[in-house]
């Protein structure tokens, strides 16, 4: 397998009134071209912040303080930002949870696709016009020709989040950043805007990194999963990785709520009690300590590595240190 994307030891934080929040603290992963991950954990974790670091847009108050970021074989960490403006048009698309952070609600929905095949793929205007018609017809939207000439506002949520994936891919990116794409939308209509993205993975092999806090929606579209937690990754592995055999016990937490992945059901995570670490002083130790009931004395003084647990699949807890004490996974997974 060819790596789209990789990240090695990413840190990122945010000045603010009150210190410095260090909101990625040391993030690394990888991703295959045509591959899906999945990127889970409770908001805070620094899951969409790491991707806004990958993509440059960072909030005025944020910089990347450490680390490399390599896309498609070059090496763009120190990219300018005239580089990173044609590879976001061109080769990265994003879907956020709100279609109006996309979606220009002055210009037709026929104007926002048409502009930037104009743009950064040099057609012209007819040649573009029926590039996004057939972009409107792949993503599911009735009636294209009449819908083209419509604004945002006269699409309802759904079509609108359709309208925002037919501009993410319509210059046919190699990668799909989705944040939270269903989150707003009712189960009907995320369950056809997760089978939309399937499709259009297997269609056009485009690699998607998809960021939420819902298991259920990963299981479905990912091969692999990174949990996040305190700014760190604290287990990655397959999705039966995750599923069957976690090793972590903030994925222990996060599973509770999502029994049985090859379930139709699609439930939101239970919260786990307590809070998560406060950024601004992060923890020494397990940033999961104080909220983990198999915290041990060295987990309060020591930050445990990613343990190595089978090929590919890591976790971040001294519980898979070999002297560890053994403890029962409260997780009943089912193959
Ligand atoms: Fe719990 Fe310790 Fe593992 Fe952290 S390292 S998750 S505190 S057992």
């Amino acid at each position: 397998m060819e790596k789209l994307l990789e990240v090695k030891n990413l840190k990122t934080s945010f000045e603010t009134n009150v210190g410095v929040v260090q909101a990625v603290r040391g993030v690394s992963f990888y991703l295959n071209k045509g591959e899906a991950l999945g990127i889970v954990g409770e908001s805070g974790c620094g899951k969409s912040v790491t991707m806004m670091s990958i993509m440059k847009l960072l909030a005025e108050n944020g910089r990347v303080d450490y680390g490399q970021i390599i896309f498609d074989g070059k090496d763009i960490s120190k990219a300018k930002d005239l580089d990173m403006e044609l590879i976001r048009g061109n080769d990265i698309g994003m879907i956020f949870q709100d279609p109006m952070t996309s979606l220009n609600p002055v210009y037709t929905i026929g104007n926002q696709l048409v502009e930037p095949l104009m743009k950064h793929r040099g057609l012209n205007s007819n040649e573009a016009k029926d590039i996004a018609l057939n972009m409107l017809k792949l993503v599911g939207i009735p009636s294209p020709e009449k819908r083209i000439k419509q604004y945002p506002h006269e699409f309802s949520g759904g079509m609108r989040q359709r309208a925002m994936i037919a501009m993410s891919l319509v210059c046919e990116p190699k990668l799909i950043i989705a944040d939270e794409p269903t989150t707003a939308l009712d189960v009907t209509i995320q369950a056809q805007i997760l089978d939309l993205m399937k499709d259009l993975k297997d269609k056009l092999n485009t690699a998607i990194i998809l960021i939420t806090h819902d298991l259920g929606v990963v299981a479905d579209l990912c091969s692999r999963i990174n949990v996040m937690y305190g700014g760190i990754i604290v287990e990655a592995g397959t999705v039966d990785d995750i599923f069957y055999k976690p090793r972590h016990p903030y994925t222990w937490g996060l599973l509770k709520s999502v029994p049985n992945h090859k379930s139709d059901v699609r439930e939101k995570l239970k919260p786990i009690d307590g809070q998560p670490p406060d950024l601004l002083k992060p923890p020494i130790g397990c940033p999961f300590a104080a909220r983990c009931n198999y915290a041990m004395k060295i987990c309060i003084q020591k930050q445990p590595p990613l343990f190595p647990i089978d090929e590919g699949h890591n976790a971040a807890c001294w519980l898979n240190h070999e002297k560890a004490p053994k403890v029962e996974v409260p997780i009943k997974g089912e193959e």
